[in-house]
């Protein structure tokens, strides 16, 4: 090519809504604590390493035969471990997984949302919602939340009635304010989106395990336009592994085989998590012990003088800053990286381990006496 201005994104014949825009991610820098996209920040167990080394090596053997497409074991031990843990009982035929619960909310607005259609989530929230409706040409409605970031309930059903969305979004616990939401919001907005079109109401659980309160799954039952959607990426320290799953009426497990594409959920993919799944006991001590630095990252963090919204997940939602971008930089200059979820005046950490969240704490000490 002769021409000296190196082309660019723009140049190309992108879609027109694709123009300008940014891909989604944080910053991945390389800095001494890292708490800044909710991982769990506990390796694996080495018995888990060598189990998944084994189950792989046993896929890898078959490699040159395509995985099973309906990942019947899969999605069988899933099964089992919602049946177990979720209050409810699942069966196999209710489950479908994805390459991380991402890729289950883009098959979920390809089959039920679309150009023409739209979907809405109660802002703010995970963002990637938005984003994945953009990408598959569905309109996005940005829904009200309260002050102290609960669902507005009156405002959100007037929301549901005005704009008649194809698709609802419920994010609980909630990312990034880590705000759990009443069983009663979720069936009064079910119902009201019943009411409007009817649409179908995803119940975003990627952080459910680590909740005070029990999780939603159990609202599938009778109600076939409800899925809970979840992830292997936070409780069960997976979050490289890319295997998300959600529960449903067998008919939208059905309905969302029309958009996946086939064998999607490769071999070795299959195997790793079915690997994770025989530690599930393991992985959910290390659970137990997030929740209580979670617990302790709220109480220090008030104790330092700080406004927290109470979480149910595994990161906390602390402020207020004049200028949250700011202190999210004098926290870096601390060797800690926490996030810039754009909420006007809140920062967002997730709970690492001890020495992370010590090392966190010290700096935003720092920060208060600076400023103060
Ligand atoms: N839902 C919520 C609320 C999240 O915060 C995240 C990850 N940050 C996801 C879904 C996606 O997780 P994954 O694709 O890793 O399963």
């Amino acid at each position: 090519m002769t021409d000296s201005k190196p082309l660019t994104l723009d140049d190309l014949p992108v879609r027109d809504e694709l123009r300008g825009k940014s891909p989604y991610g944080a910053p991945q820098l390389d800095v001494p604590v890292q708490l800044n996209t909710n991982e769990n920040p506990y390796p694996l167990p080495e018995p888990l390493v060598e189990r998944i080394a084994e189950r792989v090596a046993e896929a890898a053997r078959g490699l040159n035969r395509y995985p099973d497409r309906d990942a019947v074991e899969l999605r069988t031990e899933l099964a089992r471990y919602l049946t177990r843990t979720g209050g409810h009982p699942v069966a196999t035929e209710n489950v479908w997984a994805a390459n991380g619960s991402n890729e289950v909310i883009q098959q979920l607005l390809q089959t039920f949302g679309g150009p023409g259609r739209t979907a809405i989530g109660f802002e703010p929230s995970y963002s990637m919602h938005g984003l994945i409706a953009r990408g598959t040409g569905t309109g996005w409605i940005s829904g009200p939340r309260n002050e102290d970031f609960t669902i507005d309930v009156a405002a959100a059903e007037k929301a549901i009635a005005e704009h008649r969305p194809d698709v609802v979004f419920i994010t609980s616990p909630n990312n990034p304010t880590g705000t759990a939401v009443e069983a009663e919001t979720v069936l009064a907005l079910y119902e009201a989106a019943q009411a409007a079109r009817p649409s179908l109401v995803v119940v975003d659980e990627a952080y459910v395990e680590f909740s005070h309160r029990a999780s939603l799954l159990p609202l599938i039952e009778n109600r076939p336009h409800l899925v809970v959607s979840r992830t292997m990426s936070k409780a069960f320290g997976a979050a490289g592994l890319r295997l998300g799953y959600l529960a449903a009426h067998p008919a939208v497990v059905d309905a969302v085989q029309l958009v996946r594409l086939p064998y999607h959920l490769s071999a070795v993919t299959q195997a790793t998590a079915l690997a994770a799944l025989e530690h599930t006991d393991t992985l959910l001590g290390y659970v137990e012990q997030l929740k209580a630095e979670r617990d302790r990252l709220v109480g220090e963090l008030r104790t330092a003088g700080y406004e927290v919204t109470d979480s149910d997940a595994n990161f906390v939602q602390f402020g207020r800053f004049e200028d949250s971008h700011t202190a999210w930089r004098r926290i870096l200059d601390h060797g800690v990286l926490v996030r810039d979820n754009g909420v006007p005046g809140w920062l967002r950490v997730t709970a690492g381990t001890p020495t992370e969240n010590d090392a966190f704490l010290d700096a935003v000490r720092q920060l208060k006496k600076e400023q103060s």
